[in-house]
């Protein structure tokens, strides 16, 4: 096991893993900007290393800080934690080529999933059902439009390097694929410098649901059931549950199945989710995150396992610490991802938190950095703060989170939780009937007229 590992990110993935680490004795290196001096994971943590200036390019993506962090610190190992790099393969083979262990998956793994293109291709040859579209790259505007005669409108074009929903474009008809091709590459070179595309169907009314599976360097791979992430805005997920609302037993076991079958015929190691798209009763594949989610609590809510302790043990060398028949799904979660933006207007709103509580009871988990007084830097992702909540059904859970955020306080400025106070009384949120458009088409507009 390692002796000390430097955790290269902030926020409250900072926080989760330094919390795992101290579980299995381990000692911590906190990495922080000039802004986030007085940050809780610096707080937290055994040592800390200032890295750098506020923009995330001069500290927490700065690959010769964090190398350098960890040398000096003694670390023998670099958990990258959730975005910034822990999906850069050119980080993993730093870390590699000093002498420490990237806390993640095999570096082609994080090659071959990082484009989207490779990506299908090698989920294919390992067994995953696919979106229909183009096969592979695009090269022309005539590529386009011939894979989108052949696949059907309506398409989206996709960028290869894409991430967080960007570089997408639909195009519903002919007419309009011009268009959806020449600003889904510029978006794409302007936000990856890549602009590669290719085209899928664009799926009328899907569900957004991923497996999460793990897999040990000794060849056991099991999957943890699936987390349904539909409710989102501009592709982003919002809150997410497990189990899905909607899947039979029978679809669970087929597709967290083919999902192991898959990671284990690419030879996968660590921790990963394929996402898919479900619509009438079919799965379709579109990517493969590499690493930890955001969302990971709630699969741990309803199976009793510490992903992240799992995560450290796996890049150690360690067996996985049970089987597929081990594994049972308990109750149900929800987890609320916490943001420092306006409800609506989802304007970002940092500053200064002048009355911070955290709710609590039987059931309530709260993943935040945030303390009465802390400043919120405007240099970052929004997330504050990630509540999760178990119950024993999902009527229960519903109830419980409920209560959770009525009990939530975080003042002054405007958060999502007074989004999440109304989507946990909408009647298609508590009937689990939502579909990855039903945020954006139906609940939001609805709002706005009120
Ligand atoms: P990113 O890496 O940018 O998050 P994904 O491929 O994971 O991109 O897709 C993000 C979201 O975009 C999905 O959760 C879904 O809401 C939507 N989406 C992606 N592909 C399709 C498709 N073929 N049809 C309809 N919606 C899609």
């Amino acid at each position: 096991m390692f002796n000390k590992v430097l955790i290269a990110n902030r926020g409250d993935v900072a926080l989760r893993v330094l919390r795992a680490c101290q579980d299995l004795g381990i000692a911590t290196v906190a990495v922080h900007s000039t802004a986030d001096t007085d940050a809780m994971h610096v707080r937290l943590a055994d040592e800390s290393v200032c890295i750098g200036e506020p923009a995330s390019a001069k500290s927490y993506l700065n690959i010769p800080a964090l190398i350098t962090a960890a040398t000096i610190t003694g670390a023998d190992a670099i958990h990258p934690g959730v975005g910034f790099l822990s999906e850069n393969a050119d980080f993993a083979n730093v870390v590699d080529a000093h002498g420490l262990t990237f806390i993640g998956p095999h570096i082609d793994h994080i090659v071959s999933m990082g484009d989207k293109v490779e990506a299908k291709r090698t989920a294919a040859a390992s067994g995953l059902p696919l979106v229909p579209g183009s096969d592979g790259a695009i090269a022309s505007l005539d590529e386009a439009k011939m894979a989108a005669e052949q696949t059907g409108y309506p398409v989206l074009i996709k960028a290869a390097s894409g991430g967080g929903g960007r570089g997408m474009k639909v195009a519903e008809s002919a007419e309009q694929i011009s268009e959806a091709y020449s600003s889904a590459r510029s978006e794409a070179k302007a936000a990856f410098g890549d602009d590669t595309v290719y085209l899928e169907r664009y799926l009328g009314n899907p569900r957004h649901i991923e497996v999460q599976i793990v897999a040990d360097s000794q060849g056991n791979v099991v999957h943890l059931g699936e987390r349904e992430c539909s409710v989102q805005r501009r592709h982003q997920k919002l809150l997410e549950e497990a189990p899905s609302p909607v899947l039979t037993d029978k679809e669970r076991q087929h597709i967290g199945k083919i999902a192991a079958d898959a990671a284990r015929a690419m030879g996968y190691l660590g921790l990963g989710t394929m996402e898919f798209l479900y619509e009438n009763g079919e799965f379709f594949f579109i990517e493969m995150n590499t690493r930890l989610q955001v969302e990971h609590p709630i699969t741990e809510a309803i199976t009793g396992i510490d992903l992240v302790v799992e995560q450290i043990r796996i890049a150690a060398g360690m067996p996985l610490s049970f089987s597929q028949e081990d594994v049972t799904f308990k109750g149900h979660a929800i987890e609320c991802r916490i943001n420092a933006e306006h409800p609506t207007s989802f304007m970002p709103t940092p500053g200064t938190v002048e009355n911070f509580h955290a709710p609590g009871g039987p059931g309530v988990r709260v993943d935040s950095f945030l303390y009465s007084g802390y400043r919120i830097p405007p240099h970052y992702d929004s997330l504050i703060a990630k509540l999760i909540v178990h119950g024993d059904t999902r009527e229960h859970c519903l109830a419980r989170l409920r209560r959770a955020l009525d009990e939530t306080i975080i003042a002054p400025m405007p958060t999502s939780l007074d989004l999440h106070r109304l989507l946990v009384n909408d009647p298609q949120i508590r009937s689990g009937d939502y579909s990855i458009r039903w945020l954006e088409e139906t609940f939001l507009p609805n709002l706005d007229q009120e």
